[in-house]
């Protein structure tokens, strides 16, 4: 086992004291901290402590010796590290989006290669050949919008929104392909006739606190805060807050999103595992490029009913099962004086958030640390206080 050192990214929708907190670091800038990443993504660069001094990259450690860092059987079915595990903090909404299924993506990846668009280009949809499921369990109270509600709730939605009643017709016609393309083909002029009203009507009303976090309206007024209330240039990802699920997970439960979901993090630090991948469609709340034909392709237009997972108790651990090869994640709870031991034929990355710990009673790792696990490596970790750890696996 090695210690890691993952990646921050700094996107400006993160909160300021999360991250440094759990890393041990100081914020004297007081830069964004949205997300920590761990594993092998190009965007994502993770260092492996080889001993005190020297470090290497993870993916050229496991590029030096691929079947004792992956095992036989990961690396005869994914090639490399298929996960990717993040902390996420996230203070103000992040963008609308879907995310492909693995056969769009290798198609939409080689169509973006032959034309021409360069990787780092603003307008290039696909970042690899890869498709990006995701589970996030956690860390405290989270708020998310998690794909369409059902039909019923949704006209409830459309019927108590006077602004929105126009819509009723459309998706009762239409489904939601029909409701979803009228108000992403409107022209930015469109959008602000409709949101401008509906904005200046709730915003009084979030000031006052009068709206719930499971209401859209307090999300509509959360943006309208962040951005400063000038009811104009409205974002079109407003239409969406309406016709989404508006999901509360409480600490330890987690939710699955797979391809063609749409959804948007609203508020609360979590822990995000996903296929090694960045490939991200937009759809709003965004000043992102927002390739409206490209979007309409991935997304699953149907109801959704959410399921949260609550894990099941194995031990000190709850274990939740994600429908994909790709990867599963453990969180450990552990009380002072505490062990729990495992061992696991595929790679494991863990991430230490509350308490410290000692591994094979030899190595001390502070809250925040990360270590990566060798395939077969036999682990004990014994809690020095109350700690938390999840552990990232290949099921
Ligand atoms: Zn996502």
């Amino acid at each position: 086992m090695y210690r890691l050192t993952g990646k921050v990214q700094h996107y400006v929708w993160g909160g300021r004291d999360y991250l440094p907190w759990l890393l041990g670091k100081g914020n004297a800038h007081h830069q964004p901290y949205a997300e920590y990443w761990m594993g092998v993504h190009s965007g994502g660069h993770t260092r492996v402590w080889l001993n005190d001094h020297a470090h290497t990259g993870l993916p050229d450690l496991i590029r030096s010796e691929p079947r004792r860092y992956l095992g036989s059987e990961v690396l005869q079915k994914f090639g490399d590290l298929p996960f990717l595990l993040k902390v996420l903090d996230v203070k103000s909404m992040l963008s609308i989006q879907v995310h492909p299924t693995k056969e769009a993506a290798k198609l939409g990846f080689d169509a973006e290669n032959t034309a021409g668009v360069p990787l780092d280009s603003l307008h290039r949809n696909f970042k690899d050949a890869n498709h990006k499921p995701e589970i996030m369990v956690a860390l405290g109270d989270f708020w998310l919008l998690h794909g369409f509600l059902p039909e019923d709730e949704l006209l409830n939605r459309l019927e108590s929104t006077p602004e929105l009643e126009f819509l009723i017709p459309i998706f009762k016609s239409g489904g939601y392909h029909g409701l979803y393309r009228q108000v992403m083909e409107l022209s930015e002029e469109e959008v602000d006739k409709i949101i401008a009203p509906l904005a200046r009507r709730v915003y009084p009303g979030y000031q006052a606190g009068n709206w719930s976090k499971s209401q859209p309206e307090f999300w509509v007024g959360r943006i309208l805060e962040v951005t400063a209330p000038v009811f104009r240039g409205m974002d079109r990802g407003i239409f969406s807050i309406y016709f989404f699920n508006i999901v509360s997970l409480k600490e330890g439960q987690a939710i699955f999103q797979g391809p063609g979901l749409p959804h948007a993090y609203l508020e609360g630090q979590n822990i995000e595992l996903m296929s090694n991948s960045d490939n991200v469609l937009r759809g709003g709340l965004t000043p992102k490029h927002i390739d409206v034909p490209e979007l309409m392709k991935h997304i699953r237009f149907e109801a959704t009913h959410p399921k949260v997972l609550d894990g099941i108790q194995e031990g000190a651990a709850l274990k939740y099962i994600c429908p994909i090869p790709d990867f599963t994640i453990r969180r450990v709870s552990l009380r002072k004086g505490e062990e729990y031991s495992w061992s696991d034929p595929g790679p494991q990355i863990s991430i230490q958030v509350s308490g410290d710990l000692t591994w094979n009673d030899e190595m001390k790792c502070l809250k925040g640390s990360s270590v990566w696990v060798n395939p077969n490596e036999k682990c004990v970790i014994k809690a020095l206080e109350d700690s938390i750890l999840f552990l990232a696996s290949v099921p």
